[in-house]
């Protein structure tokens, strides 16, 4: 199988890479090394061909996509705070770039498979959230995966490529990103561990999360992507919801706590059947699991920002402001 990742050089699509090069597939990377980085490839460097590039604006890179037999787009920006900052490079880095991937497949009915995000949900009726849950975005970021999804599914409908969208639920593991922004709980505490600070726990800590361990991600877009499936959604959860008073209780120390930000669902959760039945996903990484893999990799995170409640404050004053 000749397989393109986009973002092979961040957090979930290196962990990708590394699962389709003990197939029997090649591996080509576009990444613009905006968020992902070189450290997390450098290991199998030598098995596979890197294009840095900027999916935004069309190219010969498009070429690559239509030579191949899969597309799995992973490249995207994440994080609320920035997205509400800066629309529109969300819109251009999440939308248009699908666009530009999806004109490239569409050249020889190449396989896309979308990593969308399970936020389109918002706070749902139901849990746990099944995939035709009302879309409720809260947020650019949220907006323009949605967006994103439902362009490349589109062209797939009306240029006849098949597309699968999977959406992602609270993923974490090795290698999860520690760029500049305020992201994902994981990372955040742990370079507050490795500072001897305290973790910074929104609320009363009682919310809670399908927090999915990466592999387990990584299987399920696999086991899609060998499936005749065309034009379909599927959750990728762990299909089970830890509390951030769990995770703080396996990684061990002190808390601190800061406001309930607006938007915010208590609980998120997805129902996997569907994938279950498709695809015979089967996610077995324990939060109790995940997080032994991840302290034993914890010096990754040795250079990532130490975050307060006071930075955070700062930080996340437009989410307070446009959201509140
Ligand atoms: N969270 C927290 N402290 C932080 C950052 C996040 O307690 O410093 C909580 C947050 O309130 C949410 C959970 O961790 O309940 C997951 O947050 P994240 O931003 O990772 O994912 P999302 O809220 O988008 O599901």
């Amino acid at each position: 199988m000749k397989a393109v990742v986009t973002g092979g050089a961040g957090f979930i699509g290196s962990h990708l890479v590394e699962r389709l090069l003990e197939t029997e597939s090649t591996v080509t990377i576009i990444d613009n090394l905006s968020t992902g980085r070189i450290d997390n490839i450098k290991k199998f460097a030598s098995s596979i061909e890197f294009i840095e590039q900027d999916l935004s604006l069309p190219g010969k890179w498009q070429k690559e996509i239509a030579k191949s037999d899969v597309v799995f787009h992973l490249a995207s920006l994440a994080d609320i705070v920035p997205s509400i900052e800066n629309p529109s490079l969300y819109y251009s880095s999440n939308v248009t770039s699908t666009l530009n991937i999806a004109e490239a497949a569409k050249a020889n009915s190449t396989k896309v498979v979308y990593a969308a995000s399970s936020s389109c949900y918002g706070i749902p009726d139901q849990y746990p959230t099944k995939e035709n849950a009302e879309i409720r975005t809260e947020y650019p970021y949220a907006m323009t995966k949605r967006l994103g999804e439902e362009l490349i599914i589109h062209w797939g409908k009306v240029y006849k490529f098949p597309v699968v969208s999977t959406r992602f639920f609270n993923v974490y593991g090795t290698k999860s990103r520690t760029s500049g922004t305020y992201g994902a709980v994981l990372g955040i505490f742990l370079a507050q561990k490795l500072a001897g600070k305290p973790y910074t726990v929104v609320g009363d800590g009682t919310q809670t999360r399908d927090f999915t361990y990466v592999t387990d991600i990584v299987d399920g877009l696999i086991q899609v992507c060998h499936k005749n499936i065309t034009s379909d959604i599927f959750n990728l959860g762990s299909g089970q919801t830890y509390s951030i008073n769990k995770l703080v209780s396996l990684l061990g120390g002190e808390v601190v706590y800061i406001p309930k930000r607006p938007g915010e669902p208590n609980v998120t959760h997805a129902d996997i059947s569907k994938a279950k039945k498709y695809f015979d996903y089967s996610p077995s990484i324990s939060l109790e699991e995940g997080i032994r893999n991840v302290l034993d990799n914890i010096d990754y995170w040795r250079d990532a920002p130490v975050w307060t409640p006071e930075s955070i404050a700062e930080a996340t004053q437009a989410w307070f402001k446009e959201l509140g």
